[in-house]
């Protein structure tokens, strides 16, 4: 089984409106004769610690910006993760790591809000996200509009897993008080929940693994490359 180089990453595309997202079946990248690329979307509120995990995730310094003022990201980000070698056998292909806008930033206009707000909610109900990873700050309860994410998800039914973010920030006696909160903050049960950080890289190999085998469920006939 060949795995994922999470090493070989670009940004692909920035979107600012839903239209101008291609279909999956069109967003293809030159050269490359596979089925579309699986798209792993990562949604979190601004400051959430979102670009810190997927330059972590990819091994890059600044590939998804990182800054301490919130609220920048207005479009969907899409990179190209990863590519199989041309001599294995077709598993594990790329990806499309897409960053969704950080929500929840107070300062931001609300034509603006709803703009990227429909932006979301649009993509996210498409139905082509295969897994989301849903960022939620371990330090403290979910916010309300993190909550009302997971309601979205579970509506549209969308595959989601949870990474509590900036792990390194909370000492072992705090991780298990917020581990248990957490329990009844969130009413849905069976979870799949990463604790993660930047800083230390703790969660970075679990959350590729993840990744890796949510991806890779289709048969093998439909893994055969188009001729
Ligand atoms: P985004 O707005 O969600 O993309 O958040 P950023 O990735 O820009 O991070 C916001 C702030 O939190 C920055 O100052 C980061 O350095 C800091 N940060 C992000 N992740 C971690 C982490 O795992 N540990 C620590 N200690 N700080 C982090």
């Amino acid at each position: 089984m060949s795995k994922m180089n999470w090493n070989k990453a670009e940004i692909f595309a920035s979107y600012g409106q839903f239209p101008q997202i291609p279909p999956q079946e069109a967003l293809t990248v030159a050269g490359e004769n596979y089925p579309p690329r699986a798209e792993v979307a990562f949604s979190g509120r601004s400051n959430v610690g979102k670009s810190s995990l997927i330059n972590k995730m990819l091994n890059r310094k600044s590939l998804a910006r990182v800054s301490a003022k919130p609220g920048k990201t207005v479009t969907i980000n899409f990179f190209t993760v990863g590519w199989l070698k041309s001599d294995s056998t077709p598993s594990v292909r790329g990806i499309y790591a897409v960053d969704l806008p950080g929500y929840g930033y107070a300062k931001t206009a609300k034509s603006e809000k709803e703009r990227f707000g429909e932006l979301t909610e649009r993509y996210i109900a498409s139905g082509r996200i295969k897994l989301l990873v849903q960022l939620i700050d371990f330090r403290h309860p979910p916010s309300e509009d993190d909550l009302l994410m997971l309601e979205y998800l579970k509506a549209k039914e969308i595959p989601f897993v949870i990474a509590l973010t900036k792990a390194d920030k909370l000492r072992k006696k705090q991780r298990e008080q917020r581990r248990i909160a957490l329990q009844s903050e969130i009413q849905y049960k069976d979870l799949t929940i990463i604790e993660f950080s930047a800083e230390t890289g703790e969660g970075v190999l679990e959350l590729r693994k993840i990744i890796e085998t949510r991806c890779n469920t289709e048969s093998p006939a439909q893994e055969t490359p188009h001729l």
